[in-house]
């Protein structure tokens, strides 16, 4: 709701780009935790060719959130350690330029803090082809929920299972109200029920979660104007944060001012 918060494109706001060369500075980001990062190891060892922005990709991140000094980052398990990172930047940055002058960004996880692919296997990825997009058709959810991986022991029907290593379960937390979910709990320990009983609560409950989004995005997708105005308006609400930031950032690095600074001065 860009009436609640900012919405915009970041290629908008060129700050972004420019905190993430100055985050590069000699003593603030070193290359060895750079390519210790799991994601980069991990996209490395599947892509033949690999671009210096992949490896350099946690430092725009860590711009994008030092950028509006946020403390805390709604984020996925899988990205903690990218928030270790980030927090390492501004602690050395901040010791060499400016105390305290970035906050140490916190992660904000939910429950679900780490939901995995419809193959049980690695996280939802388009890439991997194992998702569940939030703007499908309720027949499209239910066709990639059927088949989707469940608890291994639960061979036959009459086998009990173990909800806590099913990603059904993990789904049903994200989905279903908290009865619900101990209903699931108690129906997979006890096999009171077959995975696909367990599958169609969960996709009745999805579809009908996703309802309210699936609408609003089909009324923005009709009208793409209204859409791009209001990213406009918000990148110009960011673009005034940005630009103090960047302001005062590069006064603390030593840069020589500019006009532009000066105007900001006046602001
Ligand atoms: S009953 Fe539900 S929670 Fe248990 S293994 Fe099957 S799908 Fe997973």
């Amino acid at each position: 709701d860009p009436e609640r918060c900012i919405v915009f494109v970041q290629s908008h706001v060129a700050e972004h780009s420019e905190l993430n060369w100055l985050l590069n500075a000699h003593g603030v980001t070193p290359l060895g935790e750079l390519e210790r990062q799991t994601q980069f190891k991990d996209k490395t060892q599947r892509q033949e060719s690999v671009s210096a922005g992949l490896l350099n990709y946690p430092v725009l991140q860590a711009a994008d959130v030092l950028l509006y000094k946020a403390s805390l980052v709604p984020v996925g398990e899988d990205q903690v350690q990218h928030l270790e990172l980030m927090r390492e930047i501004a602690r050395r940055w901040n010791a060499r330029y400016g105390d305290h002058y970035f906050p140490e960004p916190q992660p904000l996880l939910t429950k679900t803090k780490r939901v995995l692919g419809l193959d049980g296997k690695a996280k939802m990825s388009k890439s991997l082809g194992n998702t569940i997009g939030l703007f499908e058709s309720p027949e499209a959810i239910w066709e990639k929920l059927r088949p989707a991986a469940t608890d291994p022991a639960r061979k036959t029907r009459k086998d009990p299972g173990t909800p806590e290593i099913c990603n059904i379960f993990t789904l049903h937390h994200g989905f279903s109200p908290p009865d619900t979910v101990a209903e699931v709990a108690q129906k997979c320990r006890t096999a009171g029920w077959g995975c696909l009983d367990c599958k169609r609560v969960l996709a009745d409950n999805m579809i009908a979660a996703l309802k309210p989004m699936r609408e609003r995005a089909e009324a923005l997708k009709r009208d793409p104007a209204g859409v791009l105005a209001r990213l406009r308006a918000g990148a110009d609400k960011a673009r005034a944060l940005a630009h103090r930031t960047i302001t005062e950032v590069r006064d603390r690095m030593g840069f020589l001012k500019t006009n532009a600074d000066s105007d900001h001065r006046h602001l």
